[in-house]
């Protein structure tokens, strides 16, 4: 590839545990540096480190990178990568939080102490071949919906705090088993795992740099995918699978065709993210129900008053 196929802006995905003292002070003198920077995003920091994923020019991103790997605690952070047109946010948010994911779990994990065992991409599609192994989707219900591993179990859960509970109605029968979970960008998984093994799971695995990785893997290249990859930015979902048996197994909310866009309701009160062909889009003006689309603030109704100013 060469540079004129870059293209102008870049997202950055990147977490790290390592302990953060006075994590409020740090989030609010980071919110600052970013805004100065110029990055968009969504960042949290908690006592047991950072977790964010970030917009920016390539320039912006490059710096941004230095500068965290300029402080010792994150000098070995790994930062994924993804090429956009344009950024990925609309706004810049550091947040401090007890806990990097939503976890609750009653005896907290340490992924630094117990985790599951980190599998490559070339590994992990090895062993989700296996018969003698369970995959565990772990992300939530609305994401495996537009996309997932064949053949991985899918969490009915809402919110990873579901997790136990869900583990503990579906998955004790699997204890003796090999589990291997995955989860976006692998954040999740390095606590999921540890839980597991906790929880008396014998032989856990976990996909190291997650789905994102696995996507860009040049072995791999995807393979076994099905659908795309749900991700937390403006993009909604992105693709997996460069193998020529991509799939799409996601269905149009209205009428019922295969498809793997979702889109947001164009009612702003209502924001609701469903799957949506392009000719639905237009036909329902993006609006999940009759009530949005008539909602006097619709956003679809708005838009396309503004592009027709701009075509005369
Ligand atoms: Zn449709
Ligand atoms: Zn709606």
């Amino acid at each position: 590839m060469t540079n004129e196929m870059q293209k102008p802006y870049r997202i950055l995905l990147y977490y790290k545990y390592v302990p953060v003292e006075e994590h409020e002070y740090f989030a609010r003198k980071h919110l600052k540096y970013c805004k100065e920077l110029g990055v968009l995003g969504r960042i949290i920091v908690a006592p047991e480190g950072i977790n964010g994923t970030i917009s920016g020019t390539v320039e912006q991103t490059e710096q941004y990178m230095r500068d965290l790997k300029s402080d010792p605690r994150f000098e070995d952070i790994v930062f994924k990568i993804d090429e956009a047109d344009e950024h990925a946010f609309k706004k810049m948010f550091v947040r401090p939080k007890k806990e990097l994911v939503t976890w609750r779990f009653e005896d907290d994990v340490n992924p630094n102490e117990v985790t599951g065992k980190r599998l490559s991409p070339k590994e992990w599609m090895e062993m989700i071949q296996r018969d003698d192994v369970v995959v565990v989707d772990g992300r939530n219900d609305y994401e495996y919906e537009i996309g997932h591993f064949r053949n991985a179990i899918r969490p009915d859960v809402k919110a990873s705090r579901d997790f136990p509970e869900w583990v503990k109605e579906n998955l004790e029968q699997f204890k003796d088993k090999k589990v291997l979970t995955y989860c976006t960008g692998g954040i999740r998984c390095e606590k999921f795992s540890g839980y597991l093994l906790k929880e008396g799971f014998k032989d856990v695995y976990q996909l190291h740099g997650g789905i994102t990785t696995y996507g860009k893997d040049e072995e791999t290249k995807g393979r076994f995918w099905d659908g795309k990859m749900y991700v937390f930015d403006e993009r909604i979902s992105v693709p997996v699978n460069r193998t020529e048996e991509d799939v799409v197994i996601a269905k149009c909310y209205y009428c019922g065709k295969t498809e793997d866009r979702y889109v947001n309701c164009a009612n702003p009160d209502c924001n609701r993210q469903h799957v949506c062909c392009e000719e639905c889009e237009v036909k329902y003006k993006r609006s999940c129900s009759d009530e949005c689309r008539e909602h006097p603030k619709n956003r679809y109704e708005l838009e396309n008053k503004f592009n027709e100013t701009k075509a005369q």
